[in-house]
């Protein structure tokens, strides 16, 4: 059985003050089914994890560098961010891959250090609008797949999140159709690559303008264990529903 996850990355948006809707989350869904994990900016990360812990939510990182240690001015390490208190680590999402030019070695080296240090990895795998529209989304995404996941994960450390660019923050969402499509074609890829007991386990996120109105549906796709959550994430009061949705699925 695979747990669900409802995931918030926050992005670069936060500040104490919205520790807050943590708190307010952690409140509203103390019972729930699904595990609830917020990704808040780098700095929020110790007292984000203050305000969770023992509670029924938890607390991921946005990114971290390849390397264990060393002269990488500014730049935070896997093991910082588990000391810091978070458990996971988002990587590969095209805001990274486009603003700082990552490209699929570099998730996978990033994912390596991660996986050393003890934290589990979501890594984001999506197409371009010019790519589905020339029908390519399924080599693209086999591509980021054997490229940015590394050889030794595991079912429990390893998160997959489809996130088609065209529909980050834009409103638009794919067809149920073909979100389907898609996580059948990653759940396949991990089946060949990582053999059938370890690929079955493995959950896989859709993300890409994830709405209270849209929730439900989605998480009715066979395949679709739970949803990487931009926007949607930033308040409990939109991000409360969709947890609700994805319990009830
Ligand atoms: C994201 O950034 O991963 C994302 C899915 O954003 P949004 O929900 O705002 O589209």
């Amino acid at each position: 059985m695979r747990r669900k996850l409802a995931a918030g990355n926050w992005k670069m948006n936060g500040t104490s003050a919205d520790l807050a809707q943590i708190e307010a989350l952690a409140q509203a869904h103390s019972s729930a089914l699904s595990e609830i994990l917020i990704a808040p900016p780098t700095p929020l990360l110790h007292r984000a994890s203050q305000v969770a812990k023992s509670k029924a939510i938890t607390i991921g990182a946005q990114d971290c560098h390849k390397r264990e240690r060393g002269a990488h001015t500014g730049d935070v390490s896997a093991e910082m961010l588990l000391d810091a208190g978070a458990s996971y680590v988002i990587l590969g999402h095209s805001e990274r891959r486009a603003d700082h030019d990552e490209h699929d070695e570099d998730v996978r080296a990033k994912a390596r250090a991660a996986l050393a240090a003890g934290l589990r990895v979501i890594i984001c795998l999506g197409e371009e609008l010019e790519e589905r529209e020339a029908d390519n989304t399924l080599d693209i995404i086999g591509g980021q797949l054997a490229g940015s996941i590394p050889d030794d994960i595991s079912s429990d450390s390893l998160v997959v999140a489809y996130e088609p660019i065209w529909a980050i923050g834009t409103g638009k969402v794919p067809s149920i159709a073909q979100i389907g499509e898609v996580h059948d074609f990653i759940r396949a890829r991990l089946e060949k690559r990582f053999g059938h007991a370890t690929a079955k386990a493995i959950r896989l996120l859709y993300g890409g303008s994830v709405k209270p109105a849209n929730a439900a549906e989605i998480f009715a796709v066979e395949n679709v264990d739970g949803a990487l959550v931009g926007g949607a994430s930033l308040k409990a009061e939109d991000f409360s529903p969709i947890i609700a949705a994805l319990d009830e699925s």
